[in-house]
């Protein structure tokens, strides 16, 4: 059997691109924002041998604002920036169900997370989550991975780590003692 693999699950909106005005969404490929910094941070979680996998709720969908076309060119404009720096999103992972639908993918629930997880192999106890929102720390603590809050409105976050935004967040996880590591040294 392959052996399970860390990864690092990114929020999308606020995490990799700007977010759109509160209950707004990026509706066409024009309103993307990429934030700055995103290729360098993803290539230093590659090179430390994390998986990088998207899980975004995207209730536009479901609402008949967004399109499934303009998820996939957004997809192609993360990529061709990370492309730079070795960097890839092994998948992307979307709730598009509207509020009502009782999914059990919608973030603060761990639905994205849990497939992502298991279609790539991944290893939730050596991996971590970077989300903009409490619901990001809640889905990833329901998962069972490191959570990491990114632009906190306050100080009041229930995440394991808080950074300023992608790029400080890497830094933070990498400066982490490997969970994993961590518990087979102290076994
Ligand atoms: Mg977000
Ligand atoms: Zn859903």
């Amino acid at each position: 059997m392959t052996p399970l693999r860390p990864a690092v699950f990114l929020d999308r909106d606020g995490v990799l691109n700007e977010t759109a005005a509160p209950h707004a969404y990026v509706r066409t490929i024009d309103e993307l924002r990429l934030l700055p910094g995103i290729g360098e941070a993803a290539g230093a979680l590659t090179r430390a041998g994390y998986v990088l996998l998207v899980v975004s709720n995207q209730r536009g969908v479901a609402r008949g604002l967004v399109d499934s076309s303009v998820l996939a060119a957004i997809e192609e404009r993360i990529q061709a920036a990370l492309e730079p720096s070795g960097a890839h999103i092994a998948g992307f992972y979307y709730c598009t169900h509207d509020l009502d639908a009782g999914c059990d993918c919608r973030k603060p629930a761990p639905g994205l997370v849990l497939q992502a997880a298991s279609e790539h192999g991944i290893d939730l106890a050596a991996s971590a989550l970077v989300g903009d929102d409490e619901t990001d720390v809640q889905a990833g603590r329901a998962a069972g991975v490191l959570t990491v809050r990114v632009r906190p409105a306050s100080d009041t976050s229930d995440a394991d780590l808080i950074a300023a935004d992608l790029p400080a967040a890497a830094a933070a996880l990498l400066a982490q003692p490997r969970r994993a590591a961590r518990s087979i040294s102290s076994a």
